[in-house]
Protein backbone atom coordinates (compact mmCIF):
# COMPACT_ATOMS: atom_id res chain seq x y z
CA UNK A 1 0.00 0.00 0.00
CA UNK A 2 1.11 3.42 -0.74
CA UNK A 3 2.67 5.00 2.30
CA UNK A 4 1.06 8.72 2.97
CA UNK A 5 4.16 10.72 3.61
CA UNK A 6 5.01 14.49 2.81
CA UNK A 7 8.17 14.98 2.42
CA UNK A 8 9.02 18.05 0.03
CA UNK A 9 7.38 21.40 0.45
CA UNK A 10 6.86 23.31 -2.40
CA UNK A 11 5.14 26.91 -1.80
CA UNK A 12 3.20 27.98 1.25
CA UNK A 13 3.21 30.12 4.29
CA UNK A 14 3.19 30.58 8.19
CA UNK A 15 -0.48 31.16 9.72
CA UNK A 16 0.59 33.44 12.48
CA UNK A 17 -2.72 34.05 14.37
CA UNK A 18 -6.56 33.22 12.94
CA UNK A 19 -8.08 35.78 14.95
CA UNK A 20 -9.08 38.42 12.54
CA UNK A 21 -10.90 41.65 12.31
CA UNK A 22 -13.31 40.01 9.83
CA UNK A 23 -15.72 37.09 9.50
CA UNK A 24 -15.30 36.96 5.36
CA UNK A 25 -17.62 34.88 3.48
CA UNK A 26 -15.41 33.44 1.41
CA UNK A 27 -12.33 32.46 4.26
CA UNK A 28 -11.14 28.86 4.28
CA UNK A 29 -10.19 28.56 7.68
CA UNK A 30 -12.92 30.08 8.99
CA UNK A 31 -10.76 33.13 10.76
CA UNK A 32 -13.04 35.60 12.80
CA UNK A 33 -13.51 38.21 15.58
CA UNK A 34 -14.91 34.95 17.68
CA UNK A 35 -11.26 32.81 17.53
CA UNK A 36 -9.08 33.00 21.12
CA UNK A 37 -6.39 35.82 20.67
CA UNK A 38 -3.60 33.86 20.25
CA UNK A 39 -0.04 34.74 18.16
CA UNK A 40 2.15 32.20 17.21
CA UNK A 41 5.82 32.47 19.83
CA UNK A 42 8.79 32.40 18.72
CA UNK A 43 9.88 29.35 19.71
CA UNK A 44 6.70 27.63 17.61
CA UNK A 45 7.59 29.93 14.65
CA UNK A 46 11.27 29.35 14.29
CA UNK A 47 10.33 25.32 14.90
CA UNK A 48 7.54 25.74 12.14
CA UNK A 49 9.92 27.62 9.64
CA UNK A 50 12.96 25.51 10.00
CA UNK A 51 10.87 22.25 9.44
CA UNK A 52 9.67 24.18 6.46
CA UNK A 53 13.52 25.00 5.20
CA UNK A 54 14.76 21.60 6.14
CA UNK A 55 12.24 20.02 3.63
CA UNK A 56 13.02 21.87 0.78
CA UNK A 57 11.44 25.29 0.86
CA UNK A 58 13.49 28.25 0.94
CA UNK A 59 10.55 30.78 1.26
CA UNK A 60 6.65 32.07 2.51
CA UNK A 61 4.07 34.09 2.92
CA UNK A 62 3.01 35.18 6.25
CA UNK A 63 -0.93 34.58 6.82
CA UNK A 64 -4.10 34.91 9.49
CA UNK A 65 -5.98 35.56 10.22
CA UNK A 66 -4.88 39.33 10.47
CA UNK A 67 -0.84 38.75 10.90
CA UNK A 68 -0.63 42.93 11.36
CA UNK A 69 -2.87 42.53 14.46
CA UNK A 70 -0.01 41.86 16.87
CA UNK A 71 2.69 43.92 14.45
CA UNK A 72 5.26 43.79 17.52
CA UNK A 73 4.65 39.76 17.26
CA UNK A 74 5.09 40.25 13.78
CA UNK A 75 8.27 41.69 14.01
CA UNK A 76 9.87 38.99 15.86
CA UNK A 77 8.58 36.67 13.24
CA UNK A 78 10.07 38.27 10.53
CA UNK A 79 13.37 38.57 12.32
CA UNK A 80 13.06 34.79 13.19
CA UNK A 81 12.86 33.72 9.55
CA UNK A 82 15.44 35.90 8.45
CA UNK A 83 17.42 33.83 10.86
CA UNK A 84 16.68 30.87 9.69
CA UNK A 85 17.53 31.47 6.27
CA UNK A 86 13.21 31.76 5.16
CA UNK A 87 12.94 34.45 3.17
CA UNK A 88 9.08 36.21 3.61
CA UNK A 89 7.65 36.82 0.49
CA UNK A 90 5.18 38.88 1.25
CA UNK A 91 2.63 39.31 4.57
CA UNK A 92 -1.32 39.36 4.11
CA UNK A 93 -3.20 42.15 5.09
CA UNK A 94 -6.55 43.37 5.10
CA UNK A 95 -5.67 47.05 5.84
CA UNK A 96 -8.49 46.89 8.74
CA UNK A 97 -5.92 48.23 11.09
CA UNK A 98 -5.42 51.50 9.04
CA UNK A 99 -6.23 54.72 11.29
CA UNK A 100 -4.30 57.53 8.60
CA UNK A 101 -1.58 57.89 6.92
CA UNK A 102 1.05 58.69 9.50
CA UNK A 103 0.45 56.14 11.88
CA UNK A 104 0.69 53.39 9.34
CA UNK A 105 3.83 54.55 7.89
CA UNK A 106 4.98 54.76 11.25
CA UNK A 107 4.18 51.45 11.86
CA UNK A 108 5.72 50.05 8.38
CA UNK A 109 8.85 51.72 8.83
CA UNK A 110 9.25 49.55 12.22
CA UNK A 111 8.47 46.34 10.30
CA UNK A 112 10.79 46.99 7.14
CA UNK A 113 14.06 46.94 8.50
CA UNK A 114 12.73 43.56 10.24
CA UNK A 115 12.00 42.24 6.68
CA UNK A 116 8.76 43.50 5.57
CA UNK A 117 9.46 43.65 1.99
CA UNK A 118 5.78 43.37 0.18
CA UNK A 119 2.36 43.30 2.01
CA UNK A 120 -0.32 41.60 0.23
CA UNK A 121 -3.12 43.71 0.37
CA UNK A 122 -6.71 42.13 0.33
CA UNK A 123 -9.29 43.92 -2.11
CA UNK A 124 -12.23 42.21 -2.26
CA UNK A 125 -16.20 42.54 -2.13
CA UNK A 126 -15.79 39.85 0.84
CA UNK A 127 -13.64 41.86 2.58
CA UNK A 128 -15.50 45.11 2.07
CA UNK A 129 -18.36 44.08 3.55
CA UNK A 130 -16.75 44.87 7.05
CA UNK A 131 -13.78 47.09 6.13
CA UNK A 132 -13.76 50.19 4.04
CA UNK A 133 -11.98 50.57 1.04
CA UNK A 134 -10.44 54.26 1.73
CA UNK A 135 -8.34 51.99 4.74
CA UNK A 136 -7.42 49.43 2.04
CA UNK A 137 -6.32 52.84 -0.18
CA UNK A 138 -4.58 54.37 2.92
CA UNK A 139 -2.20 51.26 3.46
CA UNK A 140 -1.71 51.01 0.04
CA UNK A 141 -0.08 54.80 0.13
CA UNK A 142 1.33 54.43 3.33
CA UNK A 143 3.33 51.85 2.46
CA UNK A 144 4.78 53.27 -1.06
CA UNK A 145 5.94 56.30 1.05
CA UNK A 146 8.34 53.93 3.18
CA UNK A 147 9.37 51.87 0.61
CA UNK A 148 7.07 48.63 1.61
CA UNK A 149 6.05 46.88 -1.77
CA UNK A 150 2.38 46.40 -2.63
CA UNK A 151 0.82 42.66 -3.96
CA UNK A 152 -3.05 44.03 -4.68
CA UNK A 153 -5.38 40.73 -4.43
CA UNK A 154 -7.06 41.74 -6.45
CA UNK A 155 -6.95 44.86 -8.82
CA UNK A 156 -9.84 43.36 -11.11
CA UNK A 157 -12.16 44.53 -7.86
CA UNK A 158 -10.39 47.95 -7.37
CA UNK A 159 -13.32 49.86 -9.93
CA UNK A 160 -16.45 47.47 -8.66
CA UNK A 161 -15.45 48.50 -5.21
CA UNK A 162 -14.77 52.50 -6.67
CA UNK A 163 -18.18 52.21 -7.34
CA UNK A 164 -19.76 52.68 -3.59
CA UNK A 165 -18.64 55.11 -0.86
CA UNK A 166 -15.21 54.38 0.09
CA UNK A 167 -15.77 55.37 3.61
CA UNK A 168 -18.13 53.10 4.32
CA UNK A 169 -18.66 49.15 4.18
CA UNK A 170 -20.85 47.49 1.57
CA UNK A 171 -22.64 44.09 1.57
CA UNK A 172 -22.69 41.50 -1.49
CA UNK A 173 -26.29 42.79 -1.56
CA UNK A 174 -25.48 46.24 -2.24
CA UNK A 175 -23.04 44.64 -5.30
CA UNK A 176 -25.25 42.27 -6.62
CA UNK A 177 -28.28 44.97 -6.47
CA UNK A 178 -25.57 46.92 -8.40
CA UNK A 179 -23.63 44.38 -11.08
CA UNK A 180 -26.41 42.01 -11.27
CA UNK A 181 -28.30 38.82 -9.23
CA UNK A 182 -25.30 36.91 -10.83
CA UNK A 183 -22.53 39.00 -9.08
CA UNK A 184 -21.37 36.08 -6.78
CA UNK A 185 -21.23 33.26 -9.68
CA UNK A 186 -19.22 36.13 -11.26
CA UNK A 187 -16.61 36.07 -8.90
CA UNK A 188 -16.00 32.78 -8.75
CA UNK A 189 -14.68 33.26 -12.68
CA UNK A 190 -12.55 36.43 -11.59
CA UNK A 191 -11.12 35.59 -8.03
CA UNK A 192 -9.26 32.80 -6.36
CA UNK A 193 -11.68 30.66 -4.41
CA UNK A 194 -11.09 27.78 -3.04
CA UNK A 195 -15.05 25.78 -2.03
CA UNK A 196 -14.15 24.92 1.40
CA UNK A 197 -14.75 26.86 4.81
CA UNK A 198 -16.97 29.62 5.14
CA UNK A 199 -17.09 29.50 1.38
CA UNK A 200 -19.04 26.39 1.27
CA UNK A 201 -21.78 28.24 3.25
CA UNK A 202 -21.88 31.08 0.94
CA UNK A 203 -21.79 29.06 -1.93
CA UNK A 204 -23.87 26.15 -0.88
CA UNK A 205 -27.05 27.96 -2.34
CA UNK A 206 -25.86 28.37 -5.78
CA UNK A 207 -23.92 25.45 -6.18
CA UNK A 208 -24.97 22.66 -4.07
CA UNK A 209 -27.48 20.31 -5.53
CA UNK A 210 -25.99 16.95 -4.88
CA UNK A 211 -26.75 14.06 -2.08
CA UNK A 212 -24.35 12.43 -0.02
CA UNK A 213 -24.52 9.02 -2.16
CA UNK A 214 -23.99 11.40 -5.16
CA UNK A 215 -21.30 12.65 -3.85
CA UNK A 216 -19.78 9.25 -2.79
CA UNK A 217 -20.10 7.79 -6.41
CA UNK A 218 -18.73 10.23 -7.88
CA UNK A 219 -15.79 10.26 -5.95
CA UNK A 220 -14.71 7.03 -5.47
CA UNK A 221 -10.71 7.61 -5.13
CA UNK A 222 -8.95 8.37 -2.09
CA UNK A 223 -8.17 11.88 -1.47
CA UNK A 224 -4.41 11.41 -1.90
CA UNK A 225 -3.51 14.14 -4.37
CA UNK A 226 -5.40 16.69 -2.64
CA UNK A 227 -3.79 15.89 1.14
CA UNK A 228 -0.36 15.85 -0.76
CA UNK A 229 -0.40 18.86 -2.47
CA UNK A 230 2.17 21.12 -1.21
CA UNK A 231 1.92 23.74 -4.13
CA UNK A 232 0.20 26.08 -1.64
CA UNK A 233 0.82 24.74 2.15
CA UNK A 234 0.51 25.97 5.68
CA UNK A 235 1.63 25.49 9.03
CA UNK A 236 -0.07 27.48 11.72
CA UNK A 237 0.61 29.03 14.97
CA UNK A 238 -0.38 25.35 17.01
CA UNK A 239 2.66 24.19 14.71
CA UNK A 240 0.28 22.11 12.78
CA UNK A 241 0.77 21.37 8.97
CA UNK A 242 -2.48 21.40 6.80
CA UNK A 243 -2.51 19.13 4.71
CA UNK A 244 -3.24 21.00 1.34
CA UNK A 245 -6.40 23.38 1.44
CA UNK A 246 -7.99 20.94 3.63
CA UNK A 247 -8.96 23.59 6.51
CA UNK A 248 -9.31 21.64 9.91
CA UNK A 249 -7.56 18.87 9.31
CA UNK A 250 -3.85 18.62 11.10
CA UNK A 251 -0.54 17.08 11.12
CA UNK A 252 2.33 17.60 14.03
CA UNK A 253 5.15 19.22 11.64
CA UNK A 254 6.89 16.27 13.59
CA UNK A 255 5.21 13.82 11.58
CA UNK A 256 6.26 15.52 8.45
CA UNK A 257 9.20 13.55 6.58
CA UNK A 258 7.99 10.38 7.73
CA UNK A 259 4.82 8.07 6.46
CA UNK A 260 1.80 8.69 8.76
CA UNK A 261 0.66 5.76 10.63
CA UNK A 262 -3.20 4.86 10.94
CA UNK A 263 -2.67 4.70 15.04
CA UNK A 264 -1.83 7.92 14.66
CA UNK A 265 -3.54 9.78 12.22
CA UNK A 266 -6.52 7.24 11.30
CA UNK A 267 -9.21 9.82 9.69
CA UNK A 268 -6.35 11.02 7.65
CA UNK A 269 -5.47 7.89 5.98
CA UNK A 270 -8.42 6.71 5.54
CA UNK A 271 -9.24 9.77 3.70
CA UNK A 272 -6.10 9.39 1.93
CA UNK A 273 -6.83 5.68 1.01
CA UNK A 274 -10.82 5.95 0.79
CA UNK A 275 -11.23 9.27 0.65
CA UNK A 276 -14.87 10.84 1.19
CA UNK A 277 -16.83 7.01 1.38
CA UNK A 278 -14.23 5.62 4.06
CA UNK A 279 -14.75 8.88 6.19
CA UNK A 280 -18.70 8.26 5.49
CA UNK A 281 -19.01 4.65 6.48
CA UNK A 282 -16.44 5.14 9.60
CA UNK A 283 -18.84 8.38 10.78
CA UNK A 284 -22.01 6.35 9.54
CA UNK A 285 -20.97 3.20 11.48
CA UNK A 286 -19.47 4.75 14.67
CA UNK A 287 -20.91 7.99 14.99
CA UNK A 288 -24.13 7.76 13.86
CA UNK A 289 -24.15 10.65 11.19
CA UNK A 290 -26.32 10.69 9.05
CA UNK A 291 -26.51 13.28 6.02
CA UNK A 292 -28.32 16.65 7.12
CA UNK A 293 -28.48 17.84 3.64
CA UNK A 294 -29.44 17.01 -0.46
CA UNK A 295 -27.13 20.20 -1.21
CA UNK A 296 -23.76 19.37 -1.57
CA UNK A 297 -21.56 21.08 -3.27
CA UNK A 298 -18.45 18.80 -3.81
CA UNK A 299 -17.18 15.86 -1.34
CA UNK A 300 -15.38 18.27 0.62
CA UNK A 301 -18.71 19.72 1.60
CA UNK A 302 -19.90 16.53 2.74
CA UNK A 303 -16.22 16.14 4.42
CA UNK A 304 -16.50 19.44 6.54
CA UNK A 305 -19.90 18.34 7.51
CA UNK A 306 -19.16 14.90 8.40
CA UNK A 307 -15.64 16.22 10.40
CA UNK A 308 -17.94 18.78 12.38
CA UNK A 309 -20.27 16.43 13.73
CA UNK A 310 -17.36 14.13 14.83
CA UNK A 311 -16.04 17.19 17.02
CA UNK A 312 -19.40 18.12 18.36
CA UNK A 313 -19.73 14.50 19.18
CA UNK A 314 -16.63 14.24 21.05
CA UNK A 315 -14.71 12.37 18.79
CA UNK A 316 -11.36 12.58 20.89
CA UNK A 317 -8.98 9.57 19.22
CA UNK A 318 -6.79 11.80 17.74
CA UNK A 319 -5.39 15.18 17.08
CA UNK A 320 -5.95 15.36 13.23
CA UNK A 321 -9.41 17.50 13.45
CA UNK A 322 -7.94 20.63 14.48
CA UNK A 323 -8.29 23.71 15.42
CA UNK A 324 -11.63 23.13 17.22
CA UNK A 325 -12.50 26.18 16.71
CA UNK A 326 -12.26 25.88 12.72
CA UNK A 327 -15.50 23.76 13.46
CA UNK A 328 -17.41 26.51 15.85
CA UNK A 329 -17.00 29.27 13.56
CA UNK A 330 -18.40 27.91 10.35
CA UNK A 331 -20.71 30.15 9.52
S1 LIG B 1 -10.29 36.09 4.45
FE1 LIG B 1 -8.68 37.17 5.56
S2 LIG B 1 -9.66 39.04 6.33
FE2 LIG B 1 -11.27 37.62 5.76
S3 LIG B 1 -11.79 36.52 7.68
FE3 LIG B 1 -10.28 35.27 6.55
S4 LIG B 1 -8.33 35.92 7.38
FE4 LIG B 1 -9.79 37.50 7.94
S1 LIG C 1 -12.88 15.40 0.77
FE1 LIG C 1 -11.85 16.08 2.64
S2 LIG C 1 -9.81 15.20 2.55
FE2 LIG C 1 -10.69 15.03 0.49
S3 LIG C 1 -9.95 16.85 -0.58
FE3 LIG C 1 -11.94 17.38 0.31
S4 LIG C 1 -11.51 18.30 2.34
FE4 LIG C 1 -9.66 17.21 1.62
Amino acid sequence: MVEFVINKLRSGGLITNYFCTSSCKHCLYNCSPHWERRYIDPDTAEKNLKTIRALGCRSVHIGGGEPLLRPDKLGTVLEIAAGVGVSVEYVETNSSWFRDIESAKALLSRLRPKGLRTLLVSISPFHNEQIPFSKVQGVIEAAGQVGVGIFPWITDFVSDLSQLDPAKTHCLDEYRQLFGDNYLMQILQRYWIHLGGRALETFRPLLGEKTSQQIIAENPAGCAAELTDTSHFHIDLFGNYIPGLCSGLAISKDALGTPLSTERYPILMDLYHNGIRGLFEFAEKNYAFSPQRIDYINKCDLCTEIRTHLVINDYNQSNELKPAEFYMNLA
